[in-house]
């Protein structure tokens, strides 16, 4: 379908407009200034994690992302959108491979799919908890050397950014969030990019030889002819192959705004829109069984997360220890957690898909993919209720301790007793319970206009298998809440 006959969901104001901000972003080196600070970060995590104190909660490594980072970026997700992939670092290394590498050759067909995504945040989720990653400032540290390197050679091999698209977990949690976010990229006019030649949002301005080209622009006032230039200083373009004129969504956008950079004719931007508008809208969503899967997996996750750090998974540790005669730890880790982060959600999905379906008698009309694909999309807000929920638990605890442990990490002394603040306990627990609460209502809201849209009159017999797995994920969340949980990279102030 073409950007001129596909018409764009609803978009606000142009962030980029803005005085100030605006500008910096979209210069050529606005994102690179923000790439370097947080390089630098990244570099004095290594450092200090591999040569500074190995306690949890005085070490930069680990506190910076298992307390701080994480509570930060669920918060950004929601008010703003996904910059942290806009200044992640590790695309630095990604940039430089590109610029190095000849054109290479394409990610493998069999493995362009959100299957890998599933894995990795399976895979990271499992070693954080059995290599206890938010105890060793060490270990962290090699976690972000082997992103570096993971990230360098996926992009220096492949021509798209594989690492981002297919496998980043950090990317892949971020795409799923920011579905929420009140901000995407969309163009000006789809007129424009219907006459648009190089399509360079998505194809990128830089060339290894300088050229130009002149490209008919229709305007108001009749047409007219604008240079087009190529060369070494353009910008690549959309590293996760996204077409600006027809996108919906968030989903794969890394906020990079290569694609408002390359573009020619200054008509791809940042704009404003309705928080989560496209889980609303069933063409933005694919309807492939990874991308539903990865939504409805992501909130199972955040439970089962959760749950791997209160009283009744050590019980259930030693339960299967004493009755199958699972003792060794890796073993138990692995059982429980492929149950709970992977085979529950595909089981839980096919079972609410296959019922409502025989409960609306829509079995012969819609396939069992549609079904899932079309609720799936209301599986983010509780999923992000969920997170939303445990992350800033670990951050509203002790939201200064970055302070005392930079100014450490710097050669000073930590002011500990000064920085050893909280928000109060009861507070946290009613956040907690807002924040499910809102991200449960509004799933709900989600699964019933899927419904309407699916079994019409017969909607509320439809939704009900859904809107049941959304309760009993939120029940679930809140119980593991109101448990005991370890204090993670705190330890030193609250153990
Ligand atoms: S380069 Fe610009 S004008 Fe051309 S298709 Fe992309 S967004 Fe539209
Ligand atoms: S270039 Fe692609 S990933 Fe980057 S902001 Fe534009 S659409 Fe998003």
């Amino acid at each position: 379908m073409t950007a001129e006959r596909r018409p764009q969901a609803a978009i606000g104001s142009d962030v980029l407009a803005l005085p100030g901000i605006g500008r910096v972003l979209r210069h050529r080196q606005g994102r690179l200034a923000l790439q370097m600070l947080l390089t630098i970060g990244a570099l004095a995590l290594i450092l200090d994690g591999f040569t500074g104190p190995q306690s949890a909660a005085r070490n930069l490594a680990t506190v910076t992302p298992w307390v701080h980072l994480r509570g930060l970026v669920v918060i950004v997700l929601l008010l703003a959108g996904n910059l942290f992939c806009m200044g992640c670092p590790f695309t630095l290394p990604r940039s430089l491979a590109k610029r190095l590498a000849l054109r290479g050759r394409r990610f493998p067909q069999r493995l362009r799919s959100k299957w890998l995504a599933i894995f990795s945040l399976f895979a990271l989720f499992f070693l954080y908890e059995y290599l206890d990653l938010w105890a060793s400032p060490w270990l962290t540290a090699w976690l972000i050397v082997a992103y570096f390197g993971a990230s360098f050679a996926l992009e220096a091999l492949f021509r798209e950014s594989a690492f981002c698209k297919y496998i980043c977990p950090l990317g892949s949690f971020n795409f799923v969030y920011s579905t929420l976010s009140p901000t995407r990229i969309g163009v000006k006019s789809p007129a424009v990019c219907a006459t648009c030649v190089g399509k360079e949002c998505v194809n990128g301005s830089y060339a290894a030889q300088p050229s130009i080209r002149l490209d008919e622009i229709p305007t108001v006032a009749g047409a007219r002819a604008l240079e087009v230039r190529h060369g070494p200083q353009g910008t690549l373009g959309c590293g996760t192959e996204l077409f600006a004129p027809q996108m919906r969504g968030n989903l794969d956008c890394t906020f990079c705004l290569d694609c408002v950079r390359a573009c020619p004719h200054d008509n791809a931007s940042l704009f404003t829109r309705a928080p989560g508008a496209e889980l609303a809208q069933p063409e933005s969503w694919s309807r492939r069984w990874d991308v539903s899967l990865l939504a409805i997996a992501l909130a199972f996750m955040g439970v089962a997360n959760a749950f791997g750090m209160v009283p009744p998974y050590y019980a259930l540790q030693e339960a299967l220890a004493l009755r199958l005669g699972i003792s060794s730890e890796f073993v138990a880790l692995l059982l429980i957690f492929v149950a709970l982060n992977l085979l529950l959600p595909a089981l839980a999905a096919a079972a609410a898909g296959q019922l409502g379906r025989w409960l609306t008698a829509a079995h012969k009309r819609d396939s069992l993919r549609d079904t899932v694909a079309a609720f799936a999309p209301s599986f983010v807000p509780i999923g992000f209720g969920i997170w939303f929920a445990h992350y800033s638990f670990h951050f509203l605890l002790g939201p200064g301790l970055i302070v005392p442990v930079l100014s450490e990490f710097l050669g000073g002394s930590g002011d500990w007793a000064r920085w050893s603040f909280s928000l109060d306990a009861t507070l946290i627990g009613l956040l907690q319970l807002l924040v499910l609460l809102g991200g449960f209502i509004w799933s709900l809201r989600l699964a019933q206009k899927a419904a309407l849209r699916l079994y019409r009159r017969q909607a509320l017999l439809g939704m009900l298998p859904w809107a049941l797995l959304q309760l009993l994920l939120m029940l679930a969340a809140r119980h593991i809440f109101t448990l005991p949980m370890e204090m993670r990279g705190t330890l030193a102030l609250f153990g």
